[in-house]
């Protein structure tokens, strides 16, 4: 019998590509859209599989909008995607942010449990959990330390899923994924800010790349990957939860560098901190350090153990760091042919 999934935040990064993945695998998908004015379907049309997933409202907010569709919709695998996944911004709305990140995924998993509890469930949690690192590297032992109201809602949708599952036998798992970035990454995240910005430059844009800490290292992986992973996490014959992480980490700047590298930009690195600046050969100013873009509070070196991942459900990610920014870039220089 055909397989049905549902699954939110269908219209980010990751939901598109877990949609396509399992319409590939022959799952009859569908996915929960946020009304809003802009309805951006744009990364299902780049996948080609806009026409292939039933579309229905849904809101992490709306309690009973998450009832009806659970019983409307019943499904076998139930993956909760959806967020508001900006950790920069969620110090502007800590409070919004706690509602649809952690009390949002306490309606989803009480609605499962009175109308559907036998769904398998994947919850969407983050290396942000870790924040201030009290390892390294960091696996699902690790005890939490969030350093951001993004990474606190997060810790309470991880611990709930984790109650659902010892307290009413549900098939609920919580992957605590490390950043993934691809061509679908949205423009307001770093990797994707490089690959646009400097993709435009690279068209003749006359605008300057502008970033914070430099130096920053992330634990950065291919997002098609890692939805292969939430996937490999529901086919287990018992929920857990998983790190899912390339087990490398590079800064900002090596990043910027390989974006650089890729579209042909030759740049001389001078001056420190707040100060640093790549300059092409004609002296402009290509990229520059500002302030505005530091965190109020940075988390430490997340770099992620993914070795329950690997010997459990076979999971490894294919795609390096150099690559994928090959991968972004090549994307972005053929997009910024049309806005040049
Ligand atoms: P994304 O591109 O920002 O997508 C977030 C999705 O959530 C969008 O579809 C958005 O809809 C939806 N959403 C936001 N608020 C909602 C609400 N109130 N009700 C229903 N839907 C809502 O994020 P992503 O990169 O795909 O990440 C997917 C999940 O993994 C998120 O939970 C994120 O926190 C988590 N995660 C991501 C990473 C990463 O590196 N990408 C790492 C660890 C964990 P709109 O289109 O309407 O805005």
């Amino acid at each position: 019998m055909q397989k049905k999934a549902f699954i939110t935040g269908i219209t980010g990064q990751d939901g598109a590509y877990l949609a396509k993945l399992l319409i590939d695998k022959g799952y009859a998908v569908t996915g929960g859209v946020r009304r809003n004015a802009s309805q951006e379907l744009y990364r299902l049309s780049y996948l080609g599989i806009k026409d292939k997933i039933d579309l229905v409202d849904f809101d992490l907010l709306d309690v009973n909008n998450i009832v009806r569709t659970i019983k409307e919709n019943p499904v076998d695998e139930f993956y909760n995607l959806a967020a508001h996944s900006f950790v920069g911004s969620s110090w502007n709305t800590p409070t919004y942010v706690g509602d649809v990140n952690a009390l949002g995924v306490s309606r989803i998993l009480d609605s499962l449990r009175t109308y559907k509890s036998d769904t398998k469930f994947y919850q969407a949690s983050t290396s942000e959990m870790f924040g201030k690192v009290q390892e390294v590297p960091q696996r699902e032992t690790t005890r939490l330390y969030p350093r951001s109201p993004y990474g606190v809602s997060k810790v309470y949708a991880h611990y709930m899923t984790i109650n659902y599952r010892e307290s009413f036998n549900m098939h609920t798992s919580s992957g605590i994924l490390f950043n993934h970035e691809s061509p679908l990454r949205g423009v307001e995240f770093v990797t994707r800010k490089i690959t646009s910005t400097l993709a435009r430059i690279a068209r003749g844009s006359k605008e300057v790349l502008q970033l914070g800490n430099l130096y920053s290292e992330r634990d950065w992986g291919y997002a098609a990957d890692y939805v292969n992973g939430m996937w490999l996490m529901l086919q287990q014959d018992t929920a857990s939860d998983y790190v899912l992480a390339s087990g490398r980490t590079v800064s900002i700047k090596y990043f910027t560098q390989l974006v650089l590298d890729t579209l042909g930009l030759q740049v001389e690195w001078v001056g420190t901190g707040i100060d640093e600046k790549a300059i092409d050969r004609s002296g402009t100013v290509i990229v520059e350090v500002n302030s505005k873009f530091y965190r109020p509070a940075e988390v430490d070196l997340l770099l992620g153990d993914a070795s329950k991942a690997k010997l459990k459900l076979g999971w490894q990610p294919e795609l390096s760091i150099e690559d994928l920014a090959k991968l972004m870039s090549i994307a972005d220089y053929e997009r910024a042919k049309h806005t040049s």
